[in-house]
């Protein structure tokens, strides 16, 4: 369906910029191959939407889910699809096999169960390091027994070696490099084994994880975690959250706005109450302050936000009226800045967009 003036809160989606910076990543790492995260719907921006742009760009998609896995299979019967860190039983690893979906083996039981299973197709699988996380992923040990035990078995296809930075956005290398250093000392004993270990900040920030396999998030759908990239390489945002002024009221020097009238006006101030809020995905608790643009202008939020509405001091504005569109994050702002306002990243922000919210891909 096509927005009109009517509609009150909606999403849109660029394929530009989703296309424009997955060719940041290829630029990033010329000879590597790409798997594109597309877990959680797309980190919120539509999962079959955004396989659709990136597949002719990418190597495979990265899932969280195994019904992720399920319905991308259904959309794309060739495409090479990675199960993130799951736990599934015997018949959901078969449905991998059979589908060719290639899942991540994080625990040591389990490549020793499926170096045991027999299976009808091979099942390629992903060999978890824990690097420094501690959240998933093997110790060294378990990791070096694992590597041949499913190298021998018969039901086992590709291994690709991997592992999980927990600080690749840190200014600080350090860690990083340490991590780096875990994986490659642990799989450079058995050979040319293929590794994956960069996220989006390992990506930009350290060239020397790159390895065989990239795994960018984030980055695709145009937030930079570490701050760096700019001119050709800046990223470009994917999702704008958007809506309309509902109603606009002055106020009095000494009144109060909203649910337990949180926001008190201390001289007299306009006030544009706009149609989104929790209910759509907005935080509550944004605290007063967090930017909204209003016709390339920032105009702070003033008052708790709630379920349907949230208010916002347009005073210092120029030209707005009933019915102006008002970005909530995305092009013009990022959602990076409206997540550090609210204690929060523009991944939580993205994923939280309700299903009440028109969306429009572009
Ligand atoms: N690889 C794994 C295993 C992940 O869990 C994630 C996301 O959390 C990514 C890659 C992508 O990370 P980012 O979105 O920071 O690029």
């Amino acid at each position: 369906t096509e927005r009109d003036e009517n509609t009150t809160t909606w999403v849109e989606f660029s394929s530009q910029s989703l296309q424009h910076n997955v060719r940041v990543v290829r630029r990033l790492g010329k000879d590597c191959r790409i798997l594109a995260m597309v877990k959680a719907n797309g980190y919120g921006h539509g999962a079959n939407w955004a396989t659709r742009v990136l597949a002719p760009f990418v190597d495979g998609f990265g899932v969280a889910r195994l019904a992720e896995a399920q319905c991308l299979r259904a959309q794309l019967p060739e495409a090479r699809i990675v199960l993130m860190g799951s736990r599934l039983g015997e018949a959901q690893y078969r449905w991998c096999a059979d589908n060719g979906v290639e899942t991540v083996v994080h625990d040591e039981h389990v490549a020793t169960q499926l170096a045991a299973m027999s299976l009808p197709r091979p099942l390629s699988v992903w060999l978890k390091l824990n690097v420094g996380m501690n959240r998933l992923g093997m110790s060294p040990e378990a990791f070096c027994r694992s590597h041949p035990r499913l190298a021998a078995a018969p039901g086992i296809g590709h291994i690709v070696h991997m592992s999980h930075f927990s600080d690749a956005d840190d200014p600080d290398p350090s860690e990083t490099r340490k991590q780096v250093a875990r994986m490659r000392q642990c799989s450079g004993q058995f050979g040319e084994v293929p590794l994956s270990m960069a996220n989006s900040a390992g990506i930009i920030a350290h060239p020397d994880s790159h390895g065989s396999w990239l795994r960018p998030g984030i980055m695709l759908y145009g937030d930079d975690p570490t701050n760096t990239l700019s001119g050709d390489l800046a990223l470009k945002p994917v999702m704008t959250f958007k809506s309309r002024i509902v109603a606009i009221r002055d106020i009095a020097a000494g009144e109060g706005i909203g649910y337990s009238r949180r926001y008190r006006a201390t001289q007299p101030r306009r006030i544009a109450t706009v149609g989104a809020g929790y209910g759509d995905g907005y935080p509550r608790h944004a605290p007063d302050g967090t930017p909204l643009l209003i016709k390339g202008q920032r105009a702070p939020l003033a008052g708790r936000v709630s379920m349907d509405l949230l208010t916002v001091d347009i005073s210092d504005l120029v030209d707005v009226s009933v019915g102006d569109e008002v970005t909530l994050w995305g092009e013009g702002l990022p959602a990076a800045e409206v997540g550090q306002h609210c204690g929060t990243i523009s991944y939580e922000l993205f994923t939280r967009v309700t299903e009440r919210v028109a969306r429009y891909h572009r």
